[in-house]
Formats: C-alpha cells, sequence, structure tokens
C-alpha cells in the first residue's frame, strides 16, 4: 500500500497519497485561479469551528456561483476519510472548490462542471514559536475589495506572494498589504491585530473574515477588552504596544517588529500571550471542538 501517512487526497472520488494527487492542467482553477478554498485545523483528533470553516466554504461557493453534489454531512465525511486514511491527529485539511473545465471549445463559465477536492497534511507551523514575525507595512495594495471579494476566500495571491518577496529584501520575513489610501490591510494568510493601551484594533474591510481572527475577537471581548474593528494605519501600528497576527495555520503569532522597529519591548506581550494562550485551550471546549472517529 502506498504510504499515506505523509498526508492523503481526495481527488475525482479517490482517496489517494497526496503526493500523488492530480488534478487536470486545463481545470480553471489552475489557469485562472478560478477557484475558492477554506482550510480547518485538526488539533488531536479533532476539527477546531468545523461548522465555522464549512459556512464561510458554502457562502464562498455560493457567491461564485460554484455548487459541488454534496451537503456539509457529506462534505465532512470526505474531510474525515482524508484525515482517517492519513492517520494525523494534527493537521491541515483543506477543501478547494474550482471552477472545472468548459464544454471542448466554450469559454462560458456556465459550461464549466465544478470540481471538488480536498487533502489532510501534517501540521507544521508556519511562524517561529519562540520568537515574533519581523513584519513590514508593504508598499503594494491588496486586490481591491470591489474587484475579487476578500471575504471569499481565493488564491488571487499575487500581490500577497510579491509582498513577502519586498519583506525578504527589506530583512523581513513577512508583509501587512495596504489599501489605496494606505490602511494595513491583511498579509500573506493572516489577519493582522494592534493592541494599545489596552484598546485592540483589528482592520474590519477589505479582510478575509479568518476564523482565528473570530475566535480571537471573541476571547477578547470575554477577558474584558475593547476590541475595535476599524481601519488601522501604519502610524498608529508603529506605536502599537502590541502586535500580532492570525491565522488557522499558527494561531496567534506575535509580530516583534514593523518596518525595521521592535514592537514594545521585543517579547511577546501580556495581552497577546493571554490570547494566544486563551485560544489554544479553546481546542478543549467540545463547543468548538468536533471529534473524528479514527
Ligand atoms: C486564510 C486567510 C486568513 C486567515 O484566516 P483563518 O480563517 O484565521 O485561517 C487571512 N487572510 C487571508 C488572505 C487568508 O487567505
Amino acid at each position: 500500500m502506498s504510504d499515506l501517512s505523509k498526508g492523503a487526497a481526495h481527488v475525482y472520488g479517490e482517496i489517494v497519497p497526496v503526493s500523488e494527487a492530480k488534478i487536470s492542467i486545463l481545470d480553471w482553477g489552475f489557469l485562472h485561479s478560478d477557484a475558492t478554498y477554506d482550510v480547518v485545523h485538526v488539533w488531536d483528533g479533532n476539527y477546531f469551528r468545523l461548522d465555522d470553516h464549512l459556512n464561510r466554504f458554502y457562502a464562498g461557493m455560493s457567491e461564485l456561483r460554484m455548487s459541488i453534489p454534496y451537503s456539509r454531512e457529506e462534505l465532512q465525511q470526505i474531510l474525515s476519510s482524508c484525515v482517517k486514511a492519513s492517520g494525523l491527529r494534527h493537521a491541515y485539511v483543506e477543501m478547494i472548490t474550482t471552477r472545472g473545465l468548459p464544454v471542448p471549445g466554450s469559454r462560458d463559465p456556465r459550461s464549466c462542471t465544478n470540481q471538488f477536492f480536498a487533502f489532510a497534511i501534517p501540521f507544521v507551523w508556519i511562524a517561529p514559536l519562540q520568537t515574533g514575525l519581523d513584519l513590514v507595512v508593504s508598499r503594494k495594495q491588496r486586490i481591491a475589495a470591489e474587484s475579487v471579494d476578500p471575504r471569499v476566500k481565493n488564491y488571487h495571491w499575487l500581490d500577497l506572494v510579491m509582498g513577502q518577496y519586498e519583506a525578504y529584501d527589506r530583512g523581513a520575513q513577512t508583509a501587512a498589504l495596504v489599501d489605496r489610501v494606505g490602511n494595513i490591510k491583511e498579509g500573506p494568510g493572516f489577519n493582522i491585530f494592534a493592541v494599545k493601551n489596552s484598546i485592540i484594533t483589528t482592520p474590519d474591510k477589505g479582510v478575509l473574515r479568518g476564523i482565528t481572527r473570530k475566535s480571537v475577537i471573541e476571547l477578547a471581548r470575554t477577558a474584558g477588552y475593547t476590541v475595535l474593528e476599524k481601519e488601522l494605519s501604519p502610524a498608529a501600528a508603529r506605536k502599537a504596544d502590541e502586535l500580532f497576527a492570525t491565522s488557522t495555520a499558527g494561531g496567534v503569532m506575535p509580530i516583534s517588529s514593523i518596518d525595521g522597529q521592535i514592537v514594545g519591548n521585543g517579547q511577546i506581550g501580556p495581552v497577546t500571550q493571554r490570547l494566544k494562550d486563551a485560544y489554544w485551550s479553546l481546542h478543549e471546549d467540545p463547543k468548538y471542538t468536533t471529534q473524528i472517529i479514527y
């Protein structure tokens, strides 16, 4: 039997080792980035906030006028079949719907048969655990919300990837992209938070509504902090006591410098640490977890 322990994928109705998973080169998901996706993580054999991820995924498909022949229950079964085949207890589980292929000779998206793919791969930390991220405020603008709705998780990543190259060129690890008036939006796969005098601010418009962002906002409000979902200027971010990023791949990730300048005293700030701990505690709360029966 092939080795599924490095990850298992569901492609064209079959479960295969992720390294052998292949899709058609003619799929518009590949040719046009015409796709939506979501990533949920599995922690210690449980999905975290699966319902929120499925809600976002189905809403994205609906907005992009895509459909798949699976109910939520069937989709969950497919995801679980990938996790179970891999045996992984800590995993990322990615689900993708692509536009698919049109009928031969047509360029009409309505003639495409949408395709659904999924895979489970080992959980890896995208940010260093002990230190924080070095971030620059990019000169690049995030694709305008009027052009591509950022609330639909999508693969229009050229702005984000070129932002990363800009960050490397400037001696940092990652970048925050801005909007047309220069306010901070988000980075490659993460939302951004600033803490100043115990008030927490995170951009609201023009960003993906991250599930980790949602968790952190809920946890912060429960802990008594004021959370403002409003514009965050680079000047305000540079003056913050603490900055952090949030994503399914990494949770709450401290940012230790911005544009080459140390944030706070360079250590993980107390609010960031508290929210990070609270976020991981939430993984033991049955309200937010769905057990996988291996
Ligand atoms: C996935 C993603 C995030 C983070 O969302 P989570 O649901 O917390 O993982 C933020 N921004 C972009 C552009 C993303 O693709």
